[in-house]
């Protein structure tokens, strides 16, 4: 049932503070150094607990974040998908004139190899203004900003207009089954009503000279991944027929590398061009401003796309990664296969692609079966939330350019918009080019003013988001 819109005055925790509280019930005076130090402490505790995923066992991390939660009095639930799965959810109510907004990270992490960095990668060291360890930037540090975004708010005393839920979840490095995908399918109230999802996928970016720009991931190319296998009879290598599994299949690896996809320019990237290009000099941002026609000049398309990055974001990509053959030199196996690692443009259809690319390969011996795909989906770059965040920039962030961005990887956030919450990659760090390569890298680290900013960054996105209309 809906609440009844519009602000009621909440007494109780008030009342201490009622003297010099205005009419207007203001939030109480936070105190965003204790905020950010406490933030950095709850970080420090949750990179010393290994998630590297897999296998994951998440349970411990959700545990902890649940008891930071139950020490500031708000209840959260830890929900395994599998036993040592585990994933966090918490709700604080808001006034109900809106429908909730949800902060998602994940807990897991990729695995890191302690010989290559400088300090132990899940000790949580505290060293000058970072903080280090595996999960600091992807995605534990987000999660405990998330997490002491909703404890900023029940400490103010004053709720949003909105239900805020917290989710911090199992699985987002090996596809989100066993973690968000799984939520939305098995315990879908979790999610249920809500409008608008925050999650990793992009951040604040600092140009070389200094400008700082505020990236919110609108859109992300959607993996579609696949798996060409050809068959032939098996036999001794000392006597070959004219075609066996394994030439059959490098034919057919020739003829995709032979192949360029079709440039296509889509509307999110389209408009994340445009947006970018007042930053730039002429006569790049004219170029920039309309790619369209920018990209139909075969000099410009080719300086542009030698970028891998823009090259990936204006047509759909094909990357052929694993093959497995025989296992020994003088054996011709029966089979042979090669998994290509396809990246599809927001608004493609993978099956279209998929016809596009048995024309290329043009055999019918050589089955191509799908190993992952999702539609590929984007949202709204012109929403209340992006318009929230270019409220915050313009208070905290001296005025930067809120630009609506699609990134070429992906993130859970399919699933939410699957299930039709609109989701938005926004990271509310400033990062510089070193501290992004941290990500998946080594000694990966954040900064305690990214910790302290970002909460009172994300709280000041939350404040400014409007209420809905009453319906
Ligand atoms: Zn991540």
């Amino acid at each position: 049932m809906r609440r009844a819109p519009g602000r009621s005055f909440r007494w109780g925790p008030l009342i201490v503070a009622c003297v010099s509280v205005s009419l207007s019930a203001q939030a109480a005076e936070l105190d965003w150094r204790k905020l950010g130090d406490q933030t950095a402490e709850l970080l420090a505790d949750v990179l010393r607990i290994d998630t590297t995923n897999p296998p994951g066992s998440e349970t411990a991390a959700a545990n902890a974040f649940a008891r930071r939660l139950a020490a500031e009095g708000i209840a959260a639930e830890v929900i395994e998908s599998a036993p040592g799965r585990g994933n966090l959810y918490a709700r604080l109510p808001g006034r109900g004139s809106g429908r909730p907004v949800i902060l998602l990270s994940h807990l897991d992490v990729v695995p890191a190899d302690a010989r290559t960095w400088r300090m132990a990668p899940f000790a949580g060291t505290r060293e000058g203004s970072f903080v280090y360890g595996r999960g600091a930037l992807d995605c534990k540090g987000i999660g405990a900003v998330e997490l002491m975004t909703m404890v900023a708010v029940k400490r103010s005393g004053e709720p949003l207009d909105r239900d805020l839920i917290l989710l911090a979840t199992a699985d987002e490095e090996t596809g989100g089954k066993a973690g968000a995908g799984w939520l939305v399918q098995h315990r879908p109230d979790v999610v249920a009503n809500g409008e608008y999802c925050i999650n990793e996928g992009d951040h604040i970016h600092v140009l070389a000279d200094g400008r700082k720009v505020v990236q919110v991931g609108v859109g992300e190319k959607t993996p579609f991944w696949v798996k060409l296998v050809a068959r032939g009879d098996a036999g001794h290598g000392s006597t070959p027929p004219s075609q066996t599994a394994v030439t059959r299949l490098i034919r057919a690896l020739n003829k995709i590398r032979r192949y360029r996809t079709p440039i296509h320019l889509v509307r999110p990237v389209e408009t994340y061009f445009a947006a970018l290009a007042p930053l730039e000099k002429e006569p790049l941002r004219t170029r920039l401003a309309h790619l369209a026609v920018s990209l139909d000049d075969p000099i410009f398309l080719a300086e542009f796309a030698r970028n891998p990055r823009q090259n990936a974001l204006i047509r759909n990509t094909i990357t052929p990664t694993v093959l497995e053959g025989s296992p020994k030199t003088n054996v011709i196996p029966a089979e042979a296969s090669a998994h290509l690692d396809c990246r599809l443009l927001p608004g493609e259809k993978p099956s279209d692609f998929l016809d596009q690319l048995r024309d290329v390969v043009g055999d019918d011996s050589i089955s191509i079966e799908t190993l992952l795909s999702f539609p590929a989906s984007s949202s709204d770059a012109d929403s209340g939330l992006v318009a929230a965040i270019r409220r915050m920039a313009a208070q905290e962030l001296g005025g930067a350019p809120v630009v609506p961005s699609v990134t070429p990887g992906f993130t859970d956030s399919h699933y939410l918009r699957e299930h039709g919450v609109a989701s938005y990659g926004f990271v509310p760090f400033v990062l510089s080019e070193d501290e992004e390569k941290t990500v998946h890298g080594t000694n990966e680290r954040v900064s305690i003013e990214n910790l302290r900013s970002g909460v009172r960054r994300l709280v000041s996105v939350l404040r400014a988001l409007p209420a809905e209309p009453p319906r």
